[in-house]
């Protein structure tokens, strides 16, 4: 039986969904195939993107941890594709191989004000608080007033991590410094700014509706946001999600205000126009924005109306964006690897911007293939396609010089990369655990890459 040898760049869902798939597809060929993450451990943007008080989207760990364990798909961690391996070794090793990287940085936000201090990407503080170990250990939260740009559910999940106690988050992952990060924080007010209405939000009803209920939070309102035009009402008509978060809207907007001590402000109709410095320090002190109107087709123009906002700190939740992946070509306007169905596209010479040509060899899955939308569980049609064109390609499979599965190692281990394996993250899966059971937690999540390495060799 002719042989498959496949990498696969990225441990995220979307990279073991595309190695479960391979392994279960219908085939008439062994496949093996071995997956390469920049991390220690594996499982991306669950692990580093989910807030750590969403232990429902977090447990898809548990499915993915299964598919490792099946026995199929090797797993190098710690392991950099362009530093500690290259496109060229990759050729030399495998039949093909499929990028599932990813898009994990922000998308930029033009506007005035935008490079002052205290204006950060939501990419980033993410990153802090789920631990991320090439990010800083430190967060400074000095601000009472906090405005997050975007009305999709990472504005939720920012707002929510700035709003909530920290004791109420000891029943999660988190780690030790994020917690006294959070119990530094001055924050009395977060406001969430969406330039269009209510109905034109990207927040899904499950994650609305938790903000609603955190202790000692009051949600804030402005009732005129909530005089829908005949578009807004034909939204909410025809889709069952707007339906239930027009609900929820509508609860809060009966609501009394208990006197909480923090405080959750929704400003709708609001574009971002200028973020304002404070005279004396030259950092962020205000957003201002405009007051905007429905079109009367989904889009808003603007009123000339414009307010301020006071925050000294404000973050941009604006989406995400992919990060180009050495020598492979990149569509700087999407984010993406250029593709179609997940085989990928050569730059056209003759015509720049124009990804005409397949490269043999070379896939993409998840959000480095369609852009930085749609929920864990999309990913999984996408890498159905992407491996059924992979198992479909032979006849433009690469033909490797050093197929032997132990080659790689080799390789690996003559350039002296620390590599971790699924028994290293076990061990360091068990590590973490130990860590929380000392203190009466679930599991602490270890920071530092020194440490998750050392932890994987169970040291
Ligand atoms: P998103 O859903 O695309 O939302 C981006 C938001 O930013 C939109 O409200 C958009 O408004 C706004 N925006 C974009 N450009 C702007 C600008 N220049 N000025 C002001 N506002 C601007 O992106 P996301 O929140 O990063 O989420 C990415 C994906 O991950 C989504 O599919 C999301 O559901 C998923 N996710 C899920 C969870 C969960 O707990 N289930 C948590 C996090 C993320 P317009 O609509 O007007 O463009």
């Amino acid at each position: 039986m002719q042989r498959l040898r496949v990498a696969i760049v990225g441990a995220g869902p979307a990279g073991i969904y595309a190695a479960d798939l391979l392994t279960k597809a219908e085939r008439s060929v062994q496949v093996s195939i071995d997956l390469f993450e920049r991390l220690p451990a594996p499982y991306g943007l669950v692990r580093y993107g989910v807030a750590p008080d969403h232990p429902r989207i977090k447990g898809i760990v548990n499915s993915l941890r299964e598919v490792l364990d099946q026995g199929h798909t090797r797993v190098f961690g710690n392991v950099n594709y362009g530093t500690d391996i290259t496109l060229d070794d990759l050729k030399q090793h495998y039949h093909a191989v499929i990028f599932a990287t990813g898009a994990i940085r922000d998308a930029e936000l033009q506007l005035p004000g935008i490079e002052l201090a205290g204006v950060h990407g939501a990419a980033d503080f993410v990153n802090w608080y789920d631990g991320h170990p090439d990010y800083p250990t430190e967060w400074a939260l000095p601000a009472e007033s906090v405005a997050v740009i975007g009305n999709g559910n990472v504005a939720l999940d920012i707002a929510r991590m700035l709003v909530k106690r920290p004791d109420d988050l000891l029943s999660t992952e988190i780690p030790d410094n994020v917690y006294r990060g959070l119990q530094d924080s001055a924050v009395t007010d977060v406001h969430i700014i969406g330039r269009r209405g209510p109905m034109q939000v990207k927040f899904t009803p499950l994650e609305l509706r938790e903000v609603g209920e955190l202790n000692d939070v009051d949600i804030v309102l402005n009732p005129d946001d909530f005089n829908y035009d005949e578009s807004a009402k034909l939204a909410q008509q025809s889709n069952k999600q707007l339906l239930v978060i027009d609900r929820i809207f509508n609860s809060w907007l009966q609501r009394e205000q208990s006197g909480a001590s923090r405080r959750l402000h929704f400003h709708f109709y609001a574009r971002p126009d200028e973020i304002l410095p404070d005279a004396a320090s030259g950092s962020a002190t205000a957003l201002r924005v405009e007051r905007t109107a429905s079109d009367g087709s989904g889009g808003v123009v603007g009123t000339g109306d414009f307010r301020e906002i006071p925050a000294q700190q404000v973050y941009r939740a604006i989406g995400y964006f992919g990060s180009p992946l050495a020598e492979l070509p990149f569509d700087e306007r999407r984010g993406v690897v250029p593709n179609v169905e997940g085989r990928v596209q050569r730059d056209d010479p003759t015509s720049p911007g124009q990804f005409n040509e397949v490269l043999p060899g070379i896939y993409v899955t998840g959000w480095i293939k369609r852009g930085p939308i749609g929920l864990i569980g999309h990913t999984k049609s996408d890498a159905k396609e992407t491996v059924e064109h992979v198992l479909n390609d032979a006849g433009n499979w690469w033909n490797p010089s050093h197929p032997d599965p132990h080659a790689v190692n080799a390789l690996l281990e003559q350039r002296g990369i620390h590599y971790t394996d699924i028994e290293g993250w076990h061990n360091l899966d068990t590590y973490e655990v130990a860590l929380g059971e000392a203190v009466g937690r679930e599991r602490i999540k270890v920071v530092s890459r020194d440490e998750m390495l050392r932890a994987s060799k169970g040291e």
